[in-house]
């Protein structure tokens, strides 16, 4: 069995943003020269989420809409965690929004749903963040 491992890092300029990270996913597994297995993708950081769904900018305005309602960023107080710091929501939108993607690997390529694309989550931007590639296989 091989394995490969790959970390890719993103700083984005605002508080929040969705990115869609499946061209350097597909570029993790084209390094790693695994044709079959699993790939696992996930967010190293508890304020920043990946996950899988459709790339469509109303999804996304969607998304930021329903987790503001479940989880406002303000006001701060609201929140116990917010002492030193103000991102109490950012966690909650996290843990609503997932940790990880797994996508089974078949013939060199990601076997996705349809319109299926893997997206990074971020809800505390404006700081280097890293998402952790894992593939094993063969
Ligand atoms: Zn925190």
């Amino acid at each position: 069995m091989k394995s490969y491992r790959k970390e890719l890092t993103f700083n984005t300029p605002t508080r929040r943003a969705y990115i869609n990270i499946t061209p350097y996913v597909e570029q993790a597994l084209k390094e790693s020269g695994i044709k079959e297995g699993l790939l696992l993708c996930n967010a190293m950081n508890i304020t920043a989420s990946v996950f899988i769904n459709d790339d469509e900018s109303g999804l996304h305005r969607d998304f930021e809409r329903w987790l503001e309602k479940l989880a406002p960023e303000k006001p701060y107080e609201q929140y116990a965690h917010n002492g030193f710091e103000d991102n109490a929501d950012a966690h909650l939108k996290r843990q609503l929004m997932g940790r990880e993607a797994v996508v089974a690997v078949t013939d060199g390529k990601l076997d996705f749903g349809t319109w299926e694309q893997i997206f990074y989550g971020e809800y505390d931007g404006k700081r280097t963040k890293r998402v952790l590639v894992k593939i094993i296989g063969e």
